[in-house]
């Protein structure tokens, strides 16, 4: 028995993979991830793809970063746990709390740490109803999100989100927490502009603060760009009117920056490229690039001085929150990403050159619609360009280019028929040329079978 098999028998007998359907994986066998370095992963059987997700939109910094492993080390052997609990703290967090602090926008200063991107919205989710109760608000409960967000897997994440396969699964929502639309222009915008659809988009929220009530309003929470619901960039008018509204009526911003914090868009927090001053900013994934999980909330101090000042005991953490090995992977990685200056790197020079690459793809025959911003990009393809419509859903050609991006040696991810991108900071620009090279060669070949349909 091979090696691969041995593994993919294994892995089918006793492994539930998230969100993954057992059935067909099981059928298909898994694809063995064994080694990684740079921009690059390998399977067990020696095949070399080109990340174009950098893991799960993480590993920022780019795979064997010998002095994460270096720090992750040292500090597992000096101190590899403590709790920050009952009066105790430790070296790592507090140092790791202070530098994010210092990269935050200026009027955020405090940090609560988790182990996910989900447990971070756990954490907003209980973090605003208190900043109410105690402002004397109580019934300022209700939390509005949108549709086709994602915000995590946990009750509260799913519930956050807007995926409803999310919400059929476990009786999703919770109570008090309400969707909206959102700013797909491509997909929903029917007639309009861009411009009048981003408008649109944004007044739902209106809408739903006075069919609500506006002392029953919480918080909006929102992804500065829809990553997992297949990287969604509003039109430029969105989040000026979202601003305009949250103000109006005196609503918490809970910026989901999980995909876009650290570096992703040019600039440390999408809240700079948007011109956002959020309550409460989401994190994890490029945190730590991946390298050991950790998560976090950025918190304004509008809502950290009423915590701090007048909660009592917020009866709210995590066993690993501030884990001291995750703090050392998190503090090292945020180090290279300023030695390297990553951040101003992709900002001036590796985001437009990316962006621009992926521009030519818009030429194919396959393609309506190429968007991005920083480092993310999609690709939409469809059966009608000038009708922006796509294959019937149930073809699967999305999952068609992505299992041919494969077979050329890139990771691309399907969203339905969108193809999105999201590779590591440290990306050059010939490994971005290599990455169109293929992602070309994938469309090509998904056109052909498109054509064979007909
Ligand atoms: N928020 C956003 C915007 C995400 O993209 C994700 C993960 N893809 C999460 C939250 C959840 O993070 P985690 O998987 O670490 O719980």
């Amino acid at each position: 028995m091979t090696d691969l098999t041995r593994l993919q028998q294994a892995d089918k007998a006793h492994f539930i993979h998230p969100f993954t359907d057992s059935k067909s994986l099981g059928e298909k066998g898994t694809r063995v991830i064994e080694r990684a370095e740079g921009v690059y992963i390998w399977d067990v059987q020696g095949k070399k793809l080109l990340d174009g997700m950098a893991g799960l939109w993480c590993v920022n910094v780019g795979y064997g970063r010998q002095s994460i492993v270096d720090a992750v080390s040292k500090q597992m052997q000096q101190l590899p746990y403590y709790n920050s609990f009952f009066q105790c703290t430790h070296p790592p967090a507090i140092e790791l709390a202070k530098t994010i602090a210092e990269l935050a926008p200026k009027h955020m200063n405090t940090v609560f740490f988790t182990g996910s991107g989900s447990e971070s919205n756990d954490t907003n989710l209980r973090m605003v109803r208190r900043y109410w109760d105690l402002k004397g608000q109580p019934n300022k409960k209700t939390i509005i999100s949108r549709h086709n967000a994602y915000h995590g897997s946990t009750v509260a994440g799913a519930s956050l989100g807007g995926m409803s396969g999310m919400h059929e699964q476990g009786d999703l929502p919770i109570p008090k927490i309400v969707h909206i639309a959102q700013p797909y222009w491509y997909q929903e915008g029917g007639d309009l502009t861009p411009e009048a659809f981003g408008l649109q988009a944004a007044q739902a929220l209106e809408t739903e603060i006075l069919a609500l009530g506006e002392d029953n309003v919480a918080a909006f929470i929102a992804e500065p760009f829809q990553g997992a619901g297949g990287v969604i960039i509003p039109p430029s008018t969105y989040w000026p009117e979202i601003k305009r509204i949250l103000a109006k009526y005196d609503i918490l911003l809970i910026l989901d920056e999980v995909i876009s914090g650290f570096g992703r868009t040019g600039h440390w927090f999408a809240a700079e490229y948007f011109d956002l001053q959020p309550d409460l900013i989401s994190i994890a994934k490029g945190m730590t690039s991946g390298y050991v999980p950790m998560g976090g909330v950025i918190i304004a101090d509008r809502v950290a001085d009423v915590i701090k000042q007048q909660c009592g005991e917020f009866t709210h953490g995590y066993t690993y929150s501030g884990h001291p090995v995750a703090a050392a992977a998190a503090l090292e990685n945020i180090n290279i990403i300023k030695q390297e200056k990553l951040v101003e790197k992709v900002g001036a020079e590796i985001a437009p050159y990316f962006q621009q690459a992926l521009q030519q793809l818009a030429e194919h025959p396959l393609v309506g619609e190429v968007r991005g911003l920083g480092l993310v990009g999609a690709i939409e393809l469809v059966q009608n360009k000038a009708k922006r419509q796509r294959y019937p859903s149930n073809i699967g050609v999305g999952t068609w280019c992505r299992d041919a991006c494969i077979a050329h040696g890139l990771v691309m991810r399907s969203v339905g028929d969108t193809m999105i991108i999201s590779p590591p900071l440290v990306i050059t620009k010939a490994q971005i040329d290599e990455l169109i090279e293929k992602a070309l060669l994938a469309l090509n070949d998904t056109y052909t079978q498109c054509l064979a349909l007909k």
